[in-house]
C-alpha cells in the first residue's frame, strides 16, 4: 500500500509533510474549521452528481466535513493506508473496526492486556450479539496459531498499555493471513511516527487520538487507518448508523498535534528511556516493563514512547508514593504534555464485573507513568523524592 502516487508532496521526509498543510485554503496558514453541519449544492445537476458518488462535494458533517477529510487524509498517508476514518473517540474507532469485520456467529482471538474498555466490548457487548472471543498470550505464536483456527480477526495491542508487551507483528500477520484471519492493531502507544504495522502486513490500524496525536490533552478522539476497501467498508455500513463522528473543531486540534508529534515523540522517548533505565538500577524498583530496556529481535519499533510501567518493591507504600508526587499527576489516560501516574490498584479496585489488566494477572504493586514534556531530571528527583518518602 503506497501513498497516493501523484502528490507532491511525497518527495518531503514525514516530519516535514505534517507541519505543511496539502491544500491552499486562501493561503491560510492555519487550516479553517468548517463549522458547518450541512453543505449547499448551487445546482440541481451538482446536487445529484454528488449522490451518484461522482463527485467529492460535502454533504454533512456525519459523513464528510471538510476539516475531518483534510485530517483522514493526512493521517492515512502517515500510516501509509489508503484511507482513515476519524471517530468521536478511540472506542469509536474500535467499536466500529470490530463490528465491520466480526458478525454473529463469528470468533474474534484477542491479545491479553488490551486496553480494558476493549476488553470489555469484546467480553460484554460482543457476546450479547452472539461475537465469540477468546484472549490469548500474544508472545506465544503456538497460542496464537492454536487460537486462530476457525477465527474472523484477530485483535491486537503493541506494545500494550500495562506491561508494554510486544507481538511479532509480522510472523502473526502472515500466520493470520495464511488462515484468511483479518488483523487489526491498537498503534496508540507507539503513534505513527514510531510503528507502522501496515507494512509489516497487519490490515487494520486504530489510534486513540485523545493520547499522542493530540498530545495536549484536550480532546477524545480516534482513527482506523486501512484499504481503502476496507475503510469503506465501515464507512459505508457502520459508521453512519451508529454515528460517533468527530467534530470539525477536534479535527483542527489534531491537525494542529499532528505538526508538533515527530518532535514530541522524540522527546517522549528520550526521557521515559532515562527514566526507564534509572529506575532499573534502583533496588527499591523490583521490576520495570518498558520495551527499550530489552528490545525484541523481532520489533518494528523505531522508538518509545513516553508509557512505561514498574513494581515497587514490598517497603514502599504505594499510597504515600502516589502521594508525596509533585510534578506526576494522578490520573487515567497518557500521551499529553504532563507527566502521570497510574497505580494499578485503581483498577484492582474498580467497580465492575470483570477487568483485563486484573484477570491477566497484573501486579497490585504495578505503577504506570506517562512521561511529559517536563525536564527529565527534575521528573527524576519527583520519582527519587516520593520513594524515599513511602520507604518504611
Ligand atoms: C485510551 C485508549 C483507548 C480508548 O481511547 P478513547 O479515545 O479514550 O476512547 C484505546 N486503546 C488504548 C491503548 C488507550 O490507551
Amino acid at each position: 500500500m503506497q501513498p497516493d502516487d501523484n502528490n507532491p508532496q511525497d518527495e518531503f521526509s514525514e516530519s516535514t509533510r505534517l507541519v505543511h498543510d496539502s491544500r491552499h485554503h486562501r493561503g491560510a496558514i492555519s487550516p479553517p474549521i468548517y463549522q458547518s453541519s450541512l453543505f449547499s449544492f448551487t445546482d440541481y445537476d451538482s446536487m445529484i452528481a454528488r449522490f451518484r458518488g461522482e463527485s467529492d462535494h460535502a454533504l454533512y458533517s456525519r459523513v464528510d466535513n471538510p476539516t475531518v477529510v483534510e485530517l483522514q487524509e493526512k493521517v492515512a498517508q502517515l500510516e501509509g493506508g489508503e484511507a482513515c476514518l476519524a471517530f468521536g473517540s478511540g472506542m469509536a474507532a474500535i467499536s466500529n473496526a470490530i463490528l465491520s469485520v466480526a458478525g454473529p456467529g463469528d470468533k474474534v482471538v484477542c491479545v491479553n492486556h488490551v486496553y480494558p474498555d476493549t476488553y470489555r466490548f469484546l467480553r460484554g457487548f460482543c457476546q450479547r450479539f452472539n461475537i465469540e472471543s477468546q484472549f490469548v498470550d500474544g508472545g506465544s505464536p503456538a497460542a496464537l496459531e492454536q487460537a486462530l483456527q476457525g477465527a474472523k480477526l484477530l485483535y491486537l495491542e503493541s506494545p500494550n498499555s500495562w506491561v508494554m508487551g510486544e507481538q511479532n507483528l509480522q510472523q502473526i500477520a502472515l500466520l493470520a493471513r495464511k488462515q484468511g484471519v483479518v488483523t487489526m492493531i491498537d498503534n496508540s502507544w507507539a503513534s505513527p511516527i514510531f510503528q507502522k504495522p501496515l507494512a509489516a502486513g497487519i490490515d487494520l490500524v486504530i489510534h486513540s487520538a485523545s493520547k499522542y496525536i493530540s498530545g495536549h490533552s484536550d480532546v477524545v478522539a480516534g482513527l482506523v487507518i486501512s484499504s481503502r476497501e476496507r475503510i469503506s467498508a465501515i464507512s459505508r455500513y457502520i459508521s453512519p448508523f451508529l454515528g460517533g463522528k468527530l467534530s470539525a473543531n477536534e479535527a483542527w486540534l489534531l491537525l494542529r498535534g499532528l505538526r508538533t508529534l515527530p518532535l514530541r515523540m522524540r522527546q517522549h522517548h528520550e526521557s521515559a528511556l532515562e527514566l526507564a533505565r534509572r529506575l532499573q538500577s534502583d533496588a527499591r524498583i523490583s521490576r520495570v516493563n518498558h520495551p527499550g530496556l530489552d528490545p525484541l529481535p523481532t520489533s518494528i519499533l523505531s522508538g518509545y514512547s513516553g508509557l512505561f510501567s514498574f513494581e515497587l518493591s514490598e517497603g514502599i507504600d504505594i499510597p504515600g508514593f502516589c502521594n508525596a508526587l509533585q510534578l506526576f499527576r494522578m490520573g487515567v489516560s497518557w500521551g499529553g504534555f504532563e507527566s502521570l501516574v497510574m497505580p494499578a490498584i485503581s483498577v484492582l479496585n474498580q467497580a465492575g464485573e470483570f477487568n483485563s489488566a486484573i484477570d491477566f494477572g497484573v501486579s497490585p504493586r504495578l505503577i504506570r507513568i506517562s512521561v511529559g514534556l517536563e525536564d527529565t531530571d527534575d521528573l527524576w528527583r519527583d520519582l527519587q523524592h516520593a520513594i524515599e518518602h513511602a520507604s518504611s
